[in-house]
């Protein structure tokens, strides 16, 4: 197999890996990096140039793993994209909430490249886009090779795959972004057992170790707690959050809370695109078994829109919990604005649940320490840091040893490293050539062309 990571900054940014196995050409993921603006958000598509590619498959509807969908499928029209059925339900209003947010950044930003794509474009690509249901092998034929395409249920988030590709004698398997836990809302990976010849493996989380006692269950407990000790004291939470996933799953939680008379009584503000895509969680969760999730959750516990318009630097005061995008706090997000605003009062609490790169407003943040400055140079805020700041485990993606455990099972000739940092990748690479002695571990520079 023939592989090429088109994702140009390394790390985990814009997700797209090219492959050739005989003689077809195939795309996993066409990634937008969360970080980058303008073109430089996009994966390097120039080794695709001249090239019939044959499939694009899309593992799941973050982002980073769509968010230049739109761009790749003009350069190729004639080339079908493939996904789970749930993720078909989801990618197209994602990808008009990204038009969305390119039109605003134009503006705002200054950026000229956008948007990279218009809401004309992602309603005339819907045709050319198929779901699958999990477990259903499927053939797809080159001009005179096939390889058998199975998607398997990899937690994370609602329609998220693992995808399994068999070719001749060959079987390779990607983890994509995967959880092997079950989520309130979602049931855990199920990824088939035994052997591989090639696996291609995330690495998110090879710089976290898990601390005992820090299991999900003693988390979210914690995370309850956390809330009533903000809130009792005057102070407001805010919880950055993806608004893919990880909202839906936070309201699934404070929901049983409340039920059991767990929570206290609150404000709750939430982001738009998050309350919006309860409405698709729910109708999904009514179609597939793997998903559980309820609109009336919203409901019940009163959930309100944010404020259109945030100061930045200002405390609203409300004594509320706030939980909006986006989950690493990037620049000009409500949960970037909001914290300029909360960071400065020791009242308040800024919570965060999932992964935050390193280099983004989230991951500096935790990184900082209590009375610390803490520029947000976007808005021209600096504040001391005298707000709480916690992170709690409740991650969407598997633990790294879970994710060395499949590997080693898999027993692969070669490993495939991708979506991590480099710290995180090297922790990986350590461990597989440890446990792993018969097997090439690849850690891929990005753009060059590997024999796998
Ligand atoms: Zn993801
Ligand atoms: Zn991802």
């Amino acid at each position: 197999m023939k592989l090429i990571d088109l994702n140009r900054d390394g790390g985990i940014g814009a997700n797209s890996l090219f492959i050739q196995l005989g003689d077809l050409n195939i795309l996993v993921d066409c990634g937008l990096h969360p970080k980058r603006v303008g073109r430089a958000a996009t994966p390097d598509l120039t080794p695709l140039r001249g090239v019939t590619l044959d499939l694009i498959i899309i593992t799941h509807c973050h982002l980073d793993h769509i968010g230049s969908l739109p761009v790749v499928m003009r350069e190729h029209p004639n080339t079908p994209v493939i996904m789970t059925l749930s993720s078909r339900m989801l990618i197209e209003r994602m990808l008009h909430n990204s038009a969305n947010v390119m039109l605003k950044q134009r503006e705002d930003a200054n950026i000229p490249d956008y948007p990279l794509f218009t809401h004309d474009e992602v309603d005339r690509i819907g045709k050319r886009l198929t779901g699958l249901p999990f477990g259903m092998a499927k053939h797809f034929r080159g001009a005179k090779d096939d390889v058998e395409i199975t998607f398997h249920q990899a937690g994370h988030v609602a329609g998220a795959a693992g995808v399994e590709i068999h070719y001749k004698h060959r079987k390779i398997f990607f983890t994509g972004d995967v959880l092997f836990d079950a989520q309130r809302t979602l049931e855990g990976a199920k990824f088939p057992s035994g052997h591989f010849d090639t696996l291609i493996t995330e690495t998110t989380r090879g710089t976290t170790e898990r601390p005992m006692g820090k299991e999900r269950r003693n988390e979210v407990a914690r995370l309850i707690q956390a809330i009533n000790d903000t809130i009792q004291r005057g102070g407001s939470m805010l919880i950055p959050v993806f608004a893919l996933g990880r909202m839906q799953e936070l309201f699934a939680i404070l929901h049983d809370a409340r039920k059991f008379g767990r929570l206290v009584d609150c404000p709750i503000f939430a982001g738009g695109l998050g309350m919006d895509l309860a409405d698709y969680f729910d109708e999904i969760s009514r179609k597939t078994k793997h998903v559980n999730f309820n609109r009336q959750i919203l409901k019940d516990l009163k959930v309100q829109p944010t404020a259109r318009k945030i100061n930045p630097g200002e405390d609203p005061k409300q004594n509320a919990l706030y939980v909006v995008s986006s989950g690493m706090m990037v620049e000009k997000t409500p949960s970037y604005a909001l914290a300029s605003g909360l960071v400065g009062h020791a009242r308040n609490m800024i919570a965060f649940i999932g992964y935050c790169d390193p280099d983004t407003p989230g991951g500096q943040l935790l990184a900082a320490h209590p009375g610390d400055d803490f520029l947000f140079s976007a808005v021209n805020v600096n504040q001391k840091i005298k707000a709480h700041v916690e992170r709690f485990e409740l991650s969407g993606h598997a633990d790294r040893e879970e994710l060395v455990e499949f590997a080693v099972q898999t027993n692969a000739r070669s490993v495939v490293l991708t979506h991590g940092d480099p710290a995180a990748r090297a922790w990986f690479m350590a461990q597989l050539s440890e446990k792993m002695p018969n097997a090439s571990v690849l850690d891929p520079v990005p753009l060059q062309t590997y024999q796998v």
